[in-house]
C-alpha cells in the first residue's frame, strides 16, 4: 500500500470487534475522518459482554492475556483500574474425573492408573527415539512432542469436537500457534515444582478481567472513539467493498445500498466473503476461498438456582460421553458480573457446521440437552433446578485450520496485496484463529501502517514466535 506520510485520510471500518475498534480508536484520535459499520447492534464482537436474567456474561470464556507490552499498556489506558485480578482455576473432564490444569502431579497419580502412566511414559520415550520427520498435521506434531497416550488423552477428543475433523486432517499450524516447547518432561516439571516464574504463556495461573466482563473494554474504546470524533453506526452490515475501474477500492456498500466512499478501508468482516464481494476476482482466488471454512458455535447458558456449583472459570470437556466441549461459571468471574443475584450462570459450548442436525435445534431443545449433560457430569445437583435458559448461535466462529489451509490462505493474500488501501485484519478478516489480544495487535498496527506509511507485516500475527503459546494447547 503506497499512502502519503502523515496525511489525514478517509476511513471505513468493516465490524466493531477489538480488531475493528482498536484501528478505529486510534486513527480517529490522529484526527483520521472514521466511519466505522458494525452489523450488530452493538460492539465487541465475539469479545462482547450483555445483560442475561440481571447478570452480565461474555460469550463463552474470555480471559485476556498478552506478552506484548504495547498491547497491555492499550488495555491499562482503557480499563485503568476497573479490573479484577482472577486466580484462574481451569480442569479437564475426562473419564468422569477432573484434571487440574496445569497438571499437579498428585491430582495425575490419583486419576490415572498406573498402566496409563506407563503406557504414558513408554510411548513417549518411543516417540522421542524415531520421532515422525516434518510433522505436517496435528495428531503429528502433538505426538512427537507428547508421544501417543498422552495425545490421545488430552488432546484428541477434545480437538476433533471443537474441530469437527479428525486431528490427522488438522494443519500442524494450529498446534504450533498455541503450544510451543513444552515437552512431556517440561510438563511434569512444572506438575512436580510448580510454575513459579510464570514462563508458559497457558500455564498462567491469575489475569487481569474488567470488573462488567471482558465487553466493558470494547464499549470503552467506542465511547473514545466516537469522543475523539469518529461515526459509529451500528446495525450497518457491509455488502462488499467497492473498487474503481483499476481496482483500487473506493468505499463499502451497506446490504440495505447505501454506498459511502473512502480512501482506505480495513476490513474485518469474514476474509472469505470480503474477497468473494471484489470485483473481477480470478478463478484461483476465487477457488482459493471456497477451500477456506469456518466453524459455527452453539452457547447455551443456563440459569441455576445456586450459588456453589464448581470453582472453576472454565472447565474443558474432553469427555466423548458430551457434546459440548467446554463450561464457563461466570460466578467465578468478578463479583460486578453477578451483583447481589443468589444464581450461577453457566454456558456450555458446543461446535458444528451449517448442515449439522444441532444447529437447527431451538433454545428449549439445546437447554433440555444443556441441562442432561450436566446432570450426567455431576456439575449441578438432583435437586439443583434450572430457571433459565438462552441460546446464542455465533455463525463462522473459528476459522478452520485444516491441512494445507496456508496455500489458499496465500493466494488471497497475494492477491489482496496488491489491491491499493484495502487493509484485512481480525479473526474473521485475516482467517486467523486469534485471541483478544492478537486482534488489538492487529488493529493497532493497522493504525500505526496508515500513519507512518511503513508496512507493519499484519499478515505475521498470531503466527510468529513472538505470539506462540507456550504450553498444554489451549483453545482460547
Ligand atoms: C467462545 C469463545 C471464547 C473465547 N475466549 C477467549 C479468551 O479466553 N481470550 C481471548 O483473548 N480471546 C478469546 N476468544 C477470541 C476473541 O473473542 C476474538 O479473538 C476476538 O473477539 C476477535 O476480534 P475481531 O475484532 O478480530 O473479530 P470479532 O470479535 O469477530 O469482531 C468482528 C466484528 O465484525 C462484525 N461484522 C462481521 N461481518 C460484518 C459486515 N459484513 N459488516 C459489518 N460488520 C461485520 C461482527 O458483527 C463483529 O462485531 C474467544 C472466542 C470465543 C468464540
Amino acid at each position: 500500500m503506497s499512502l502519503n506520510k502523515q496525511k489525514l485520510y478517509n476511513i471505513i471500518i468493516i465490524g466493531g470487534g477489538p480488531a475493528g475498534l482498536t484501528a478505529a480508536h486510534k486513527l480517529a484520535t490522529k484526527g483520521n475522518k472514521v466511519q466505522l459499520f458494525e452489523a450488530g447492534n452493538e460492539v465487541g464482537g465475539l469479545s462482547r459482554s450483555f445483560d442475561l436474567w440481571g447478570q452480565r456474561v461474555d460469550c463463552g470464556p474470555h480471559r485476556f492475556f498478552s506478552s506484548d507490552k504495547i498491547v497491555n499498556d492499550y488495555f491499562k489506558e482503557i480499563i485503568k483500574e476497573d479490573y479484577t485480578v482472577v486466580n484462574r482455576l481451569t480442569r479437564i473432564f475426562y473419564q468422569n474425573k477432573f484434571f487440574y490444569y496445569p497438571l499437579q502431579i498428585k491430582n495425575v497419580l490419583a486419576n490415572l492408573s498406573l498402566l496409563t502412566m506407563s503406557q504414558i511414559l513408554f510411548t513417549y520415550i518411543l516417540q522421542r527415539i524415531s520421532p515422525i520427520k516434518n510433522p505436517i498435521t496435528f495428531d503429528e506434531w502433538v505426538t512427537n512432542r507428547f508421544g501417543k497416550k498422552l495425545f490421545t488423552i488430552f488432546f484428541k477428543n477434545y480437538s476433533e469436537k471443537l474441530w469437527g475433523i479428525p486431528c490427522s486432517k488438522i494443519d500442524a499450524d494450529f498446534a504450533a500457534q498455541r503450544i510451543k516447547k513444552l515437552s512431556l518432561w517440561e510438563a511434569l516439571k512444572g506438575a512436580i515444582f510448580g510454575n513459579k516464574e510464570n514462563k508458559h504463556k497457558t500455564l498462567v495461573d491469575h489475569f487481569a478481567y474488567p470488573n462488567q466482563g471482558t465487553g466493558m473494554l470494547y464499549n470503552r474504546i467506542a465511547e473514545q472513539f466516537q469522543l475523539a470524533g469518529g461515526e459509529l453506526k451500528l446495525q450497518s452490515p457491509v455488502k462488499r467493498v467497492l473498487q474503481n475501474e483499476e481496482g483500487t477500492v473506493i468505499g463499502v456498500e451497506l446490504v440495505n445500498g447505501e454506498t459511502y466512499l473512502a480512501d482506505i478501508v480495513i476490513s474485518t468482516m469474514p476474509l472469505t466473503l470480503m474477497v468473494k464481494s471484489l470485483q473481477n476476482i480470478p478463478n484461483t482466488v476465487l477457488e482459493s476461498c471456497n477451500k477456506l471454512y469456518y466453524r459455527n458455535t452453539i452457547l447455551v447458558y443456563l440459569e441455576i438456582d445456586s450459588i456453589h456449583l464448581f470453582p472453576d472459570n472454565w472447565i474443558y470437556v474432553h469427555s466423548p460421553d458430551v457434546l459440548h466441549g467446554r463450561i464457563t461459571n461466570f460466578r467465578n468471574w468478578s463479583p460486578d458480573l453477578y451483583g447481589n443475584k443468589q444464581t450461577t450462570i453457566l454456558c456450555l459450548e458446543y461446535w458444528c457446521f451449517d448442515n449439522d442436525e444441532i444447529w437447527k435445534k431451538d433454545e428449549a431443545e439445546m437447554g433440555r440437552l444443556g441441562e442432561r449433560e450436566l446432570r450426567s457430569m455431576k456439575l449441578i445437583k438432583p435437586t439443583d433446578k434450572v430457571l433459565n435458559t438462552h441460546l446464542l448461535q455465533i455463525p463462522k466462529c473459528y476459522p478452520v485450520y485444516e491441512a494445507g489451509y496456508t496455500e489458499p490462505l496465500s493466494i488471497i493474500r497475494d492477491y489482496l496485496q496488491n489491491i491499493q488501501n484495502l487493509i484485512v485484519i481480525g479473526r474473521y478478516g485475516s482467517f486467523k484463529y486469534n485471541n483478544q489480544d492478537h486482534s488489538i495487535l492487529m488493529g493497532l498496527l493497522a493504525a500505526r501502517q496508515i500513519e507512518t506509511n511503513e508496512n507493519q507485516d499484519l499478515w505475521s500475527i498470531n503466527t510468529d514466535s513472538e505470539y506462540q503459546e507456550k504450553g498444554v494447547v489451549e483453545y482460547e
